[in-house]
C-alpha cells in the first residue's frame, strides 16, 4: 500500500502545510480541518466523498494524541493521529467552533 504524504494549501484557513516528517499527514496542523480523501486506511486516498472534516473529539491513547474527525457531507467519522507539529493547544477551542458545522 503506497501512502500519500504531500504538501498543500488548506482549504480552510489558506496556509501553507509542509510534507509532514513522520506520518502521513491527513489534516491542516493550524485549522485541523481535513478533506475526506480515504476511505478505510490512512493514506490510501480511496474515498470519493471528498467532504470536509472537522474534529468533534480527541484522546490520549498509548502516549498519542488521537484526534476523531467526522465528515460534513457524509457524516463518515474515523480516528487520525495527531502530527508533532499541530497545534494542538488549540485544539479543544476549535472542536468547540466546528461543533456548529454538524447541527
Ligand atoms: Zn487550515
Ligand atoms: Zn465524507
Amino acid at each position: 500500500m503506497k501512502k500519500i504524504n504531500e504538501d498543500f494549501v488548506c482549504a480552510k484557513c489558506g496556509k501553507y502545510v509542509p510534507i509532514a516528517k513522520i506520518s502521513c499527514r491527513n489534516h491542516c496542523p493550524y485549522c485541523f480541518t481535513s478533506m475526506h480523501l480515504d476511505q478505510k486506511i490512512p493514506g490510501d486516498r480511496k474515498s470519493e466523498c471528498k467532504g470536509e472534516m472537522f474534529p468533534i473529539e480527541y484522546k490520549l491513547s498509548n502516549g498519542e494524541i488521537k484526534i476523531l474527525f467526522k465528515c460534513k457531507k457524509c457524516s463518515d467519522i474515523h480516528w487520525n493521529k495527531s502530527n508533532i507539529d499541530d497545534e494542538i493547544s488549540c485544539l479543544d477551542e476549535y472542536i468547540k467552533k466546528y461543533y456548529i458545522e454538524f447541527i
